[in-house]
C-alpha cells in the first residue's frame, strides 16, 4: 500500500476514527475522496461526544495533508554531518544495525526508549515488547510520565489498579463537581460541555484553582487557591465531614482499610489551619464541606495541577479518601475521575509503558506476571528482568551522563516538554544514536536526531485508542501515509526482525497485534478485553471491561464482584460477597494518610513569583499539527505571560512588553498580558512555544524538574521566577 492510491476519486466513502488529541477520545467521521479527507465532523453515536467536537478536533484533518510532513528516511554517519535521505527499508535495516552495535559493545541497558501516548495501543504493546521481552533493558518511558504518571500511581495505591473506577455516565447523574487542577473548560472542551449540561440541570460546581480559568468562570463556587497547597486543603475536608459526620460509615467498613489512623491525622488539619496555608476563607472551605456533604452523587475531576507535583501521587490518594470516606465511588454519578491528557495514554499506561509495566496492568516487580508475559512472549523462564528504570528525568539524566548511549523516540517531542529541558538536550548530543520516529519533520527533537524514521499520522494507519473512561475506539484508515511513512507499530516490527527477533515480530497487521494483546486478561485487577475485536470495534466503541460473549458496548462502574472480568472475592465475615471488591489482597480500597507539604520551589527575594503553566483552549502540546491550521492560530497566536496588574505596575510593565523570565536553571523571554486571573505574586505561561517557533520561547528551559518520589512524575507545574523588563531595543 506504500504511496499507492486507497480510495479513488469518486469514491466518497465515510471512515469512523477518534480525535488524535486529547484524551476526552471524541469519536470523529471522515468523508474521504481522492485519497484526501474532504470533511470531519463528530460521530453522532460515539458515547465520548454524541456528535460535539473541539476546535481542535473540528480541524484536525487539515494537519494530515500540509506541507512539513516527514515522508522518508533520513540518516547521518557521524553527529557533525548533514543527514541524507534513504530509502525506508535500508533505514530500517540500518537502524537494526546501529541500534544492535550498541546493544553489542555496551549492553542492553546502553539503550532507551521514549514513547507516546499518541500512539496506537499496538505500537505501544511492540515498543514494550521489543524493550523488555528481546532487548531487555530496563530503559522504557513515555511522555505519560509528564502528566498521568502521579494519577495512575495513586489509583494503584489507593483502590489497587490503575484507571477510573467510574465513566463519563456519572456527568449525567451527579449533583456535585468538584474540580480541582483542571481547566476542563480548554482543556477538556467536551466533556466540560457534558458536565455545564448537568450544572444547568441543577448541579453544584466547585473548582479549585490558582488561577481564575475559564472553567472557574463557571464555577457556583471558586475556591482561588494559594498554588501547592491543594494536598491541606483535601486533608483539611475530610477533617470536616469527620466533625460532621458526613461519612459514610458502613461503606468504610464493608469496602475499606486504614481509616482507624485517619481521625489522629486529620486532627492535624483543623479548617483555620487549613485556610491559613491556603490563603482561602475558611467559611469557603466550609461550604465546599457542606455542600459534598449534601450531595447524594458527586464527582471530582482532576489533572495536571494535581499531577505535576512533587507530591502528585498523594494528591490522587487525599481525593480518593475524600470518595471513600463518602462512599462516593463505584456507584452512578460518584468517582475519583482523573482527566487523561493525551488520547491514548489510558491505553500505553495498560500496556506498561512506563518504567516497570507490563501489558495488562502488570509489573515487572512481581514473580507472577513476570512468568505470565514470558509464557505470552515465548521466553524461557527468568528472561525477564525484575528491575526497571526510574522515569523520564532520570532516563535523559542516565543519558547526559554517557551511561544510556542510545535511544529510539516515538511520537513525541521531549526538547519540548521535559522540564529544565538544557538536560535533555545536551544528552541528545552526547548520544551515540538518536533515533526519531515522527509524521512531522521539523520538531524540537527532530533537529537532534541521527535517524528520522516516517510514521504515519492517526488518519493514515488502524490501531486502537483508549481514552480517559476506558474506552477503545478502532481508528479506521482513511488516507494512504504519505510517502514512505509506516505505521508506528510496523516499523517497530520491522526493526525488531532486522534486530533478529524476526518470530517474535512477524505481525501482517494491527490487528493481529490486538488479538495477540487480548491474551493479557489481567483477572486480578479486570482487565479485559478478551470480548474486544476488531470486528466489533468497526461497529461501535466498547469500553473495557469487555468479558468474551459480550453484548454490552459499555461497562461504566468498575470492580463489580461478579466473578466475570474480575477474580471473585468473598466477604471477609463469611456473609454473601460484597458488590463491589477492589484489586488488593483484601477486596479493600486504602484510606492513606498524605501530610501536606508545599511546593518543591518556593519563592524567595532571588526569584520571587511562582510561575504555573498550562495548555491553551486552540493549541494542542507542542503545536507539530495545530500549529500548522490557520484557524487555531488565528485563535491562539502566540505565547504570553500573564502576570497581576499591580505585579505589572510594581514592575514597570504594560501590555506587550516583554519579559525575561529566569530560573535557577534557564530563561524565556515572552510578551505579557496583564490580567488578574492570576494572583499576584503568581504568573502563568502556556507551553505550546518552543524553538521552531522563535528563540527564547521554550518555558521549560526554567520549569522544575524535580521529581515525585513515587510516581516519578516532574514537578512541572510550579517553580519560582524572576521577572524582569526588556528593553524593546534588545529584541
Ligand atoms: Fe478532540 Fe479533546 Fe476536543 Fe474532543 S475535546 S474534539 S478529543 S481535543
Amino acid at each position: 500500500m506504500l504511496g499507492s492510491s486507497f480510495f479513488k476519486a469518486g469514491d466518497l466513502v465515510t471512515i469512523k476514527s477518534v480525535c488524535p488529541y486529547c484524551g476526552v477520545g471524541c469519536g470523529i467521521t471522515m468523508e474521504v475522496d481522492d485519497n484526501q479527507v474532504i470533511k470531519l465532523s463528530g460521530d453522532k453515536t460515539h458515547p465520548a461526544n454524541f456528535g460535539r467536537l473541539c476546535s481542535k478536533g473540528k480541524t484536525s484533518f487539515q494537519a494530515i495533508h500540509v506541507s512539513g510532513r516527514l515522508e522518508k528516511a533520513w540518516l547521518r554517519k557521524k553527529k557533525d554531518e548533514a543527514k541524507v535521505p534513504l530509502e525506508i527499508v535500508p533505514a530500517i535495516q540500518e537502524t537494526a544495525q546501529r541500534l544492535k552495535r550498541i546493544i553489542h559493545d555496551h549492553g542492553p541497558d546502553a539503550f532507551a526508549f521514549y514513547v507516546s501516548g499518541q500512539i496506537s495501543l499496538e505500537a505501544q504493546y511492540l515498543a514494550n515488547k521489543l524493550a523488555k521481552g528481546f532487548i531487555r533493558t530496563r530503559w522504557i518511558d513515555s511522555n505519560s510520565r509528564l502528566c498521568m504518571a502521579s494519577a495512575g500511581a495513586g489509583y494503584r495505591l489507593s483502590l489497587g489498579a490503575d484507571g477510573p473506577p467510574g465513566s463519563y455516565e456519572d456527568f449525567d447523574s451527579a449533583d456535585l463537581f468538584f474540580v480541582m487542577g483542571a481547566n476542563m473548560a480548554d482543556c477538556h472542551p467536551v466533556l466540560f460541555h457534558r458536565m455545564m449540561a448537568r450544572v444547568k440541570g441543577g448541579a453544584r460546581l466547585i473548582v479549585i484553582d490558582p488561577r481564575r480559568t475559564a472553567t472557574a468562570e463557571k464555577a457556583d463556587l471558586f475556591l482561588q487557591i494559594n498554588p501547592g497547597t491543594d494536598l491541606a486543603l483535601l486533608n483539611g475536608l475530610l477533617n470536616l465531614f469527620l466533625i460532621h459526620e458526613t461519612i459514610d460509615r458502613d461503606f468504610i467498613a464493608s469496602s475499606t482499610e486504614g481509616w482507624d489512623v485517619m481521625p489522629q491525622f486529620l486532627s492535624d488539619y483543623p479548617v483555620d489551619k487549613v485556610a491559613q496555608i491556603t490563603g482561602l476563607e475558611a467559611t469557603d472551605i466550609l461550604k465546599v464541606a457542606e455542600w459534598i456533604g449534601e450531595s447524594h452523587a458527586w464527582v471530582s475531576c482532576w489533572t495536571m495541577g494535581l499531577n505535576q507535583s512533587t507530591h502528585g501521587t498523594f494528591h490522587t490518594n487525599a481525593l480518593c479518601n475524600l470518595h471513600l470516606a463518602t462512599g462516593a465511588i463505584c456507584k452512578p454519578g460518584s468517582g475519583p475521575f482523573s482527566l487523561t491528557g493525551q488520547p491514548n495514554a489510558m491505553g500505553g499506561r495498560e500496556m506498561g509503558y512506563m518504567g516497570p509495566g507490563l501489558p495488562g496492568q502488570r509489573s515487572v516487580k512481581e514473580a507472577a506476571d513476570r512468568l505470565f508475559v514470558e509464557e505470552k512472549w515465548d521466553l524461557p523462564q527468568g528472561s525477564l528482568r525484575s528491575d526497571s528504570g526510574e522515569g523520564a528525568i532520570a532516563l535523559f539524566e542516565s543519558m547526559g551522563k554517557g551511561d544510556i548511549k542510545g535511544c529510539w523516540i516515538i511520537g513525541t517531542n521531549p526538547i519540548a516538554t521535559i522540564p529544565d529541558r538544557k538536560k535533555v538536550i545536551e544528552a541528545l548530543q552526547k548520544a551515540e544514536l538518536v533515533i526519531c520516529q515522527d509524521a512531522y519533520q521539523e520538531t524540537e527533537t527532530n533537529t537532534y536526531a541521527d535517524i528520522l524514521l516516517p510514521g504515519a499520522l492517526w488518519a493514515e494507519a488502524e490501531g486502537v485508542m483508549i481514552n480517559s473512561e476506558r474506552n477503545m475506539t478502532l481508528m479506521q484508515k482513511a488516507v494512504p501515509p504519505r510517502g514512505e511513512a509506516m505505521p508506528d507499530w510496523q516499523i517497530i516490527a520491522l526493526v525488531a526482525a532486522e534486530m533478529g527477533f524476526r518470530e517474535a515480530f512477524s505481525y501482517h497487521s494491527a490487528e493481529e497485534i490486538f488479538e495477540e494483546i487480548k491474551l493479557f486478561w489481567n483477572p486480578e485487577t479486570g482487565y479485559d478485553l478478551r470480548g474486544a475485536s476488531y470486528k466489533r470495534l468497526r461497529e461501535t466503541p466498547l469500553q473495557w471491561p469487555c468479558p468474551p460473549d459480550d453484548h454490552q458496548h459499555r461497562h461504566p462502574i468498575r470492580y463489580l464482584n461478579d466473578g466475570v472480568s474480575q477474580n471473585l472475592k468473598n466477604a471477609t465475615d463469611g456473609g454473601p460477597p460484597p458488590a463491589i471488591a477492589f484489586p488488593t489482597p483484601r477486596g479493600k480500597a486504602r484510606f492513606l494518610p498524605r501530610p501536606y507539604t508545599g511546593p518543591a520551589e518556593a519563592p524567595d527575594a532571588l526569584y520571587p513569583f511562582l510561575l504555573n503553566t498550562g495548555r491553551l483552549p486552540h493549541q494542542w502540546h507542542t503545536m507539530t499539527k495545530t500549529g500548522k491550521i490557520a484557524s487555531l492560530n488565528a485563535l491562539n497566536p502566540s505565547p504570553f505571560i500573564e502576570i497581576h496588574p499591580a505585579d505589572a505596575r510594581d514592575l514597570g510593565i504594560i501590555s506587550d512588553d516583554h519579559l525575561e523570565i529566569t530560573s535557577r536553571r534557564g530563561r524565556s523571554v515572552l510578551p505579557v498580558l496583564i490580567s488578574d486571573r492570576v494572583q499576584r505574586g503568581s504568573c502563568f505561561a502556556p507551553f505550546h512555544w518552543n524553538d521552531v517557533f522563535g528563540t527564547d520561547l521554550a518555558i521549560n528551559e526554567v520549569t522544575h524538574d524535580a521529581m515525585d518520589p513515587i510516581s516519578m512524575e516532574p514537578e512541572l507545574k510550579y517553580c519560582a521566577v524572576a521577572l524582569s523588563k526588556v528593553n524593546p531595543g534588545t529584541l
